[in-house]
């Protein structure tokens, strides 16, 4: 028989948004357990490619409580700092989680929540959900796709320029991963970048905290009834981190637009126009990671979660923290995690003191 646990906040992920929300638990003193299905601290960041650097330099990528140190040599860190980082702000915080242990699915239990896990079950009397994205890599319906014939790759599965070595590449997307993906390819690969409208980079001296500013700019805009201000969507598309605009002023990123379908080996235009292709790179987005909330049937029509901040409207003991503006202005960053994190904490708080 499986044992079941009690603890007055069940955390479930421990990447960024689940340190951020066992920083705040603890200075509410609330008791609480972080589920982490990895087995090692870093969540998502574990996981990129490896030309993958910040957006922000360090000291702007930083979780509540603790600085972002600088990482030498690199004004915008590199994914392997971030790990580092993430890994040292655990300790740091003693923060109590379990690892690898997956939430397989949250239930009501009467005034409780069960939590069932590859490990035994929980019952707490609030979830903080903090699963994140990268689980969920999205891909569009593109008529021909299965008979393509080549490798195909979504970006959570690209890693470096050996995966496609010698390959002609089709890499489709016009946001950063598109861009930062084929800036890595576009120097010795055979490249055709595909966005559905024209790529629109930022002004080359907008980064992350520019991003930041624009996101809580409109997230206070529409609580106060005021017109929408676009966010960051207003700004463009993309970051010209360094290696993007290296590429991009050396003439390497220039964008085609969408194709209509796939062919064997290749790809067709809707005019009839084809290009051959040995691979094709997805940097299409990611949906949220959140089929562990299935058996509470939450979602509305058209697949939302309504939430009132991070608070589900239908579920009030259930958080959703780090998937997107709808939880929380820039809540899916580093820096943007910590006052939903903060939020969540407060009304857990109420919630069961109260
Ligand atoms: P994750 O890092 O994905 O962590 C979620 C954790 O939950 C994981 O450890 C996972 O194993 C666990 N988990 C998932 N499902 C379960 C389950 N059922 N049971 C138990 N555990 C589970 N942000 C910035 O601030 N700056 C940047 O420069 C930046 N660049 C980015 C570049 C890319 C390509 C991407 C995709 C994102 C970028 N972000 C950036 C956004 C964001 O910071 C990251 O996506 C970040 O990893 C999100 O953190 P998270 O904790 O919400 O999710």
């Amino acid at each position: 028989m499986t044992s079941v646990r009690h603890t007055q906040v069940v955390v479930v992920g421990g990447g960024q948004s689940g340190l951020a929300a066992g920083y705040y638990l603890r200075r509410q003193a609330l008791d609480f357990v972080i589920l982490d299905e990895g087995a090692t601290p870093g969540g998502a960041w574990q996981h990129t490619w490896d030309s993958l650097h910040l957006f922000s330099p360090a000291a702007y990528s930083s979780l509540p409580g603790r600085l972002m140190p600088p990482q030498q040599g690199e004004e915008y860190p590199d994914a392997a700092h971030v790990v580092s980082y993430l890994r040292d702000y655990e300790k740091r915080y003693e923060l109590p989680i379990q690892r690898p242990v997956r939430v397989a699915g949250i239930h009501r239990d009467g005034p409780l929540l069960r939590v069932e896990t590859d490990s035994g079950g929980w019952r707490a009397q609030a979830v903080i959900s903090a699963t994140g994205t990268w689980w969920r890599p999205f891909l569009p319906a593109v008529p021909g796709r299965a008979g393509f014939g080549g490798q195909q790759l979504h970006a959570a599965e690209y890693r470096a320029p050996r995966q496609v070595a010698g390959d002609r590449v089709l890499v489709v997307g016009g946001g950063n991963s598109g861009a930062q993906i084929a800036a890595d390819l576009a120097h010795d690969t055979e490249l055709t970048w595909v966005t559905q409208r024209p790529p629109r980079f930022l002004a080359d001296d907008i980064d992350g905290r520019a991003l930041f500013d624009a996101a809580t700019a409109r997230r206070r805009a529409l609580d106060a009834g005021r017109t929408d201000t676009g966010g960051v969507a207003s700004l463009g598309d993309i970051v010209a981190v360094p290696p993007v605009r290296q590429a991009r002023e050396r003439g390497l990123l220039k964008a085609a637009p969408m194709f209509a379908r796939i062919v064997p080996g290749g790809v067709e235009w809707a005019d009839g126009t084809r290009a051959q292709a040995d691979a094709i790179i997805w940097c299409t987005g990611f949906r949220p990671a959140l089929s562990h909330l299935a058996p509470l049937r939450l979602r509305g029509r058209r697949g939302h979660i309504a939430t009132d901040g991070t608070r589900t409207l239908d579920e009030p003991r259930l958080h959703l923290l780090g998937y997107g503006d709808w939880t929380g202005p820039a809540s899916a960053t580093l820096v943007g995690v910590g006052r939903p994190a903060r939020d969540a904490a407060r009304e857990i708080a109420q919630l069961v003191g109260g």
